[in-house]
């Protein structure tokens, strides 16, 4: 395994859930960390705390879906630690919904935060981590964008797109490294945010399965950066050993 020691890493959605958790576990191996989400308070809090056990932690609020924002994001964190190793693409939404209720606003703004997020983030990092002559982009998908499902029509949308973005990635780049991370379900506040009532028995069915933990996700992104530089991990399917 490679020693991350010292590296620089940016995490989207930091504030909850996966992001948080990828943030300590990180902060464990020694990696500074550029913390990015809306709510700002709990990046500080989390600073706080990853701080208070050794750690170097940047806090950045970010709304990804506003690009300027997200540039101004990956300059602040160059200019503070001088370089950025690891892009972890992980804010998302998962505003699950039929069709036939003709939610438009969710739609856009899933396709705002799951795709042109990552976007906005890999076109202001990337020239940074081409001068470097190094990288990793990891982007944080579903098992959604392996299988559809009622529902989630859209959503299993933008993580199809971003399954096909990171393989994109990795087949153009040569110093870059591209892994997609495909969950199933995770115990986060993902779920909190569903406003289409017809999904409520669908929303009770994943709730009453045995998840993943945002830890056991972030140490399949562990796993991926602490692969010697030969090595691309291109795609995790992490999945609770309960889900069909
Ligand atoms: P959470 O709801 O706990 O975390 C989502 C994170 O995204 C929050 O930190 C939130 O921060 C951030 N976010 C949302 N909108 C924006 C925005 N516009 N700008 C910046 N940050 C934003 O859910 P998870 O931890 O589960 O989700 C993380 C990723 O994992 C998502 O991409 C999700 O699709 C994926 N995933 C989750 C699964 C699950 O079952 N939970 C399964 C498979 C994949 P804030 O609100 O502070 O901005």
């Amino acid at each position: 395994m490679t020693s991350l020691d010292q590296t620089v890493a940016i995490i989207t959605g930091a504030s909850s859930g996966i992001g948080q958790a990828t943030a300590r576990v990180l902060a464990e191996q020694g990696v500074r960390v550029v913390l990015a989400a809306r709510r700002v308070e709990r990046l500080e809090a989390l600073q706080q705390e990853l701080e208070a056990a050794g750690g170097q932690a940047l806090v950045v609020k970010t709304d990804v879906t506003q690009r300027a924002q997200v540039e101004a994001l990956i300059k602040k964190a160059h200019a503070h630690f001088g370089r950025i190793d690891h892009l972890i693409n992980n804010a998302g939404v998962m505003l699950l919904s039929y069709m036939r209720n003709v939610h438009v606003e969710e739609w856009e703004t899933m396709i705002d935060v799951n795709l042109k997020g990552p976007l906005f983030c890999i076109g202001a990092a990337l020239p940074i981590m081409q001068a470097q002559g190094s990288g990793h982009i990891i982007n944080v998908s579903s098992m959604a964008g392996r299988r559809v499902f009622t529902s989630g029509a859209v959503y299993c949308a933008t993580k199809f797109g971003l399954h096909a973005l990171t393989e994109g990635l990795r087949q153009e780049l040569q110093d870059i490294r591209a892994t997609t991370i495909a969950p199933g379900v995770v115990r986060t506040e993902l779920l909190e945010h569903i406003t289409d009532e017809d999904v409520a028995g669908r929303v009770e069915h994943i709730k009453a399965l045995e998840a993943l933990t945002s830890e056991d996700v972030a140490r399949a992104i562990l796993y991926a950066l602490q692969q010697p530089a030969h090595v691309t991990v291109a795609e995790v399917l992490v999945l609770p050993t309960a889900q069909p």
